[in-house]
């Protein structure tokens, strides 16, 4: 049996064997951190070293760290969490951004997916009320970086606050928390080769910063419950490990590149959403036009390749994509937009594998490809 090709690195990327050895021996182990035997001291170090080296990853220190159970929860607890009842976010954040308050005023974006800067200082200066500005560092649809140094230049004129999800660029474009600027940054361990379940909130110092849950005084007072040990020691190989490879990000960017480059020779007609802008060297966002996201993904799925269609919700449904919609996409461009992502067990022939796929699909299925029906 032909291996399958896994491109759907934004959605889940595979465990870093040293995460996977990091949790073995965490879970070998025992020990509640918050204990003061040896036991409990083990284990409170093998946590803050985890904490040492997630900090390291996006230049904070290790005692703004605040381990979370995801970037959802991240996500959630910041947007609750700052204190400001005024909320502003760029009309393509993440679900749990986006459904995380009611009410949030929400900044558009341009044709190619970055937030619209005139736009986000029109709706600041439009209140006195100081809020919270949330934009992500890279989009999970396009990949599209966005502008967050000049995000936080315009929110702190109108003395706002600036939370980044930056859950999409860990580990595949460097961080540096204090260059950004940011007052909040999310992680998330399963997006860097880390376990599903684990994140984390990275604070500035001294930023307001209300616990989302309460309870134990674990995390200095900032998330109360037992850590989840194993999968904070996975998330800390995960981080180190990441750190390591950022160099090989250029060598992913190539292979997208010829592989959007392969699909525009088959399909002129192909749209790639982002694809004149600064984007993740590993995301690729391809409509085929007249062809539905749902019937490419199924056939794909059985020619052994696995794909993402636009943003696919948690019940496994696809919905349509709020991010596509907002770059001006029509409902059936959007609908026909595949995600394509690449991460660190990729290779060549697993994108060469996907190219031939799709290519047979499009000459099957497309609309543009048929031959035009001869005059009566
Ligand atoms: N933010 C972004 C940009 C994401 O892509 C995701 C997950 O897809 C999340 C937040 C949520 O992270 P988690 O899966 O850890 O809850």
């Amino acid at each position: 049996m032909i291996d399958s090709v896994y491109l759907d690195h934004n959605a889940t990327t595979p465990m870093r064997p040293q995460a996977i050895a990091a949790m073995a021996e965490v879970m070998h182990a025992v020990g509640n951190a918050s204990s003061v035997h040896t036991f409990g001291r083990a284990m409170r170090a093998r946590v803050d070293r985890a904490r040492a080296t997630v900090a390291t990853l996006v230049g904070a220190k290790a005692a703004d760290i605040v381990f979370t159970g995801g970037g959802t929860e991240a996500n959630n607890t910041v947007l609750q969490g700052a204190g400001r009842r005024r909320v502003v976010i760029s009309a393509i954040e993440h679900d749990s951004v986006r459904l995380a308050t009611d009410g949030a005023v929400v900044v558009p974006v341009t044709a190619d997916g970055v937030i619209d800067l005139d736009a986000l200082s029109h709706l600041l200066a439009a209140s006195s009320e100081p809020g919270l500005v949330s934009v992500m560092l890279a989009n999970n649809e396009t990949g599209v970086i966005q502008p967050v140094a000049d995000v936080v230049r315009i929110a702190r004129t109108a003395g706002a606050l600036v939370h980044c999800d930056a859950v999409q660029a860990a580990g595949k474009i460097a961080i540096d928390m204090t260059a950004l600027g940011v007052d909040y940054l999310t992680l998330s361990a399963h997006k860097l080769g880390g376990p599903q379940g684990v994140g984390a909130v990275v604070l500035r110092p001294g930023v307001p910063f209300t616990a989302g849950q309460r309870g134990g005084g674990q995390e200095r007072g900032r998330r109360a419950g037992t850590e989840n040990t194993a999968g904070i020691a996975g998330f800390g190989a995960a981080a180190t490990v990441a750190a390591e490879a950022l160099s090989s990000s250029a060598a992913l960017a190539v292979l997208r590149d010829k592989m959007e480059h392969d699909l525009a020779q088959v399909a002129p007609d192909a749209q790639i959403f982002g694809g004149g802008t600064s984007r993740l060297p590993n995301t690729s966002c391809v409509a085929m036009p007249g062809v539905a996201a749902t019937t490419q993904l199924m056939a794909l799925d059985l020619a052994g390749v696995a794909v993402s269609a636009g943003s696919a919700c948690s019940s496994g449904k696809v919905k349509p994509s709020h991010v596509l919609a907002a770059m001006g996409a029509t409902e059936s461009e959007a609908a026909s937009a595949l995600r394509i992502s690449l991460g660190w067990t990729t290779t060549a022939d697993h994108v060469g594998r996907f190219v031939g796929a799709w290519s047979d699909l499009y000459r099957r299925l497309s609309p543009a490809s048929r031959p035009a029906t001869a005059a009566a």
